[in-house]
This record gives structure tokens, sequence and C-alpha cells, in this order.
């Protein structure tokens, strides 16, 4: 007889690999679905590994445009910061969906319990509804205490051999590893968080979303530099030399490249939606000059690049009260 495949979305984290082990043992054939995009981005050599550890199937499939679309107006808001969870998980269960097929059996390693915005019943129903995945979600880890599912009705999955979890705690892992014969410290661990949980990139994204700019590469160019919003028109100042380097490869025709030329200076892109007024340039090489090794001058020339060409030269005062311009404030 074929062995069913179960599609779990996959993050490599504690969870998932329970919840992959445990399917595992119980004779399905998993296919991990891992889902990356900028905002949570792991090692995938790492998370392939993992994979061939545990003896599954990986598939990784980026997050589209459609994710920045949700991530405007998310249907059940955001949480703390800028985490869109319940629709995030939706968006990620409709993708293990793409993956499975319209009969695929799926899975995650949700805890009830675990997380207040997105890990309880009703942001369970809510995930499942906005998937249209109305009871289709195993969740292996809580299965027990879950209403049950259209598998466990169909016969295809024995409820009694699901697990009981609820909450953060963590006490009862060790047993459960040990009985799923996993040995956690022989695993690799594909680390890395979810960014939109973290305030101050938060921001900068909420930026983004406030002037229209959100984009997969503008979300990329929030990892490096400092960021300043001038008006119409977004600085990005590199604070070091890798950064500089990528600032330079990230920039592209209609940017402006600044920096204090002869002395050790960050490279900035300054990006504007429209021409930018010679006040505006004077502000943005102010604010470069204040990083470079030249900002105890009292007056600093600064050079300007458009194309690799050099289209124009200020003299300015390092720029020192940046509070009102920075995105993070
Ligand atoms: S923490 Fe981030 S990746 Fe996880 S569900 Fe929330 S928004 Fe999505």
């Amino acid at each position: 007889m074929e062995r069913k495949k179960v599609y779990l979305l996959f993050s490599g984290g504690l969870d998932s690999i329970i919840a992959a082990k445990l399917l595992k043992n119980l004779g399905f054939d998993v296919v991990g679905v891992h889902i990356t995009s900028p905002f949570f981005e792991k090692d995938l050599e790492k998370l392939q590994d993992l994979a061939n550890k545990l003896g599954i199937e990986l598939k990784v499939v980026e997050a589209g445009d459609d994710y920045l679309e949700m991530l405007k107006s998310p249907v059940y808001g955001y949480g703390k910061n800028l985490n869109p969870c319940i629709d995030c998980k939706a968006y990620m269960l409709k993708k293990v969906k793409e993956v499975a097929g319209e009969n695929g059996i799926i899975a995650t390693g949700e805890v009830l319990g675990q997380r207040p915005m997105s890990q309880h019943l009703q942001a369970f129903n809510s995930i499942e509804k906005l998937s249209g995945l109305k009871g289709r979600v195993l969740r292996p880890l809580s299965g027990k205490l879950l209403p049950e599912t259209d598998y466990e009705k169909e016969g295809v999955i024995n409820r009694e051999k699901l697990l009981d979890i609820r909450g953060r705690s963590r006490k009862k892992y060790p047993e459960i590893l040990k009985k799923l014969g996993v040995n956690i410290e022989e695993l690799p661990t594909p680390a890395g968080g979810c960014l939109l949980t973290e305030p101050s990139f938060s921001k900068k994204v909420k930026d983004l979303l406030e002037h229209g700019e959100l984009s997969w590469e503008n979300v990329r160019l929030l990892k490096i530099g400092r960021h300043f919003r001038l008006g119409n028109c977004k600085l990005i100042v590199g604070r070091n030399r890798e950064e500089n380097k990528r600032l330079e490869e990230f920039s592209r025709g209609g940017d402006i490249v600044i920096k204090v030329p002869n002395v050790p200076s960050p490279t900035a892109i300054l990006r504007c939606k429209e021409e930018p007024s010679v006040e505006l340039l004077k502000k943005a090489a102010g604010i470069v000059a204040r990083y470079s090794d030249a900002k105890s001058e009292k007056e600093v020339k600064v050079a300007l690049y458009k194309n690799g060409k050099l289209f124009k030269e200020l003299t300015v005062e390092p720029l020192f009260d940046t509070k009102e311009f920075s995105v993070t404030g």
C-alpha cells in the first residue's frame, strides 16, 4: 500500500521537528514545506541538513508579492509590532496547500496556547478560515486537545496517537523527544527569528508602508545601514566597509550615491520619488559628513554621484541632530 504523504509547515524549530518525527513514526512520508522571505530567513543549507537527518523531504517556497499585499492590511491586524501572525500563518498554509494539492494532508507544529496572538483556539479557527482549510489542519502536538480534524474523521490518522501539549512550558519536551528517538544535540539548528516582531525593524517597515514603498528590494535594504527619511527621499548610510560595498551594489539608476572624498567615509544612497531640491541634498550630504572622518571639520566637501558619475559637489556643515530624520527615531 502506498504510504500517505503529510505536508508539514516546517520552520526547522523544535515544534516542527517533533511534528515531523511524530508523523514519520506514525508511518507517513513527511514533506516539510518551508516558507522563506527577507523577514524570516533561515540558513537553508542547515535546514536541508536537518531535513536529511530527520528523513523528510524539504520544499522551500519563497513568499511572493502577495505577502507584501497581505502585510499592508492584514485581516486580523498586527501583533505587538508589525507581525501579522494570524494572516501570516494563513498565508503560509495557503502555500503549503499549493504544494500539497487539494486533497493533501496538511500539518503544522503549532501548540495550543504557546503564542498569545496566533496559537489559541480562536486563532486556529481564523487561520483555517482565512486559508480555506477549515478542519484540514492537523496539529499533532496538541491534537488531543483540539476539535477533530477531517483526517481523524476520515480515519486517516488515529487521534489517540496525537499529543496533548499545551502552553509555553517545554517541561515535557525531553521525555517526548526521547520517546520519538530524537537526539536534539545531534541536529543542526537553522537559527533565525522573525524581523516583523522586532520594534526597530518594524518601524522601518512601517515607514516604507506609509510612503508606498513596500517592495522586497526595499525590505532587503532595511537590513543594511542607518535609515533616514527626508521628505520624499530615503537616505541609507552604510555603517562599515561591508555595508558600503553592499549599498553600492544595491544602487540603481536614479539613486544618488553620496560620499566624502579623501577621508574614510560611509557610502550612502539617496533614493527619491521626485527630483530632490538642493536644500534636501545639503541635508543628506550633512548627514553623510557627520558619519565620516571629517565630522569635526566646520565645512566638509561632499561628492554626489549618479550612474557612477560625479554630478555635484556640495560644501556643508556636518549635521549632528538627525533624530527628526531617523526612521527608527
Ligand atoms: S512571528 Fe513572523 S513569521 Fe511567525 S507568524 Fe508571526 S509574522 Fe509570521
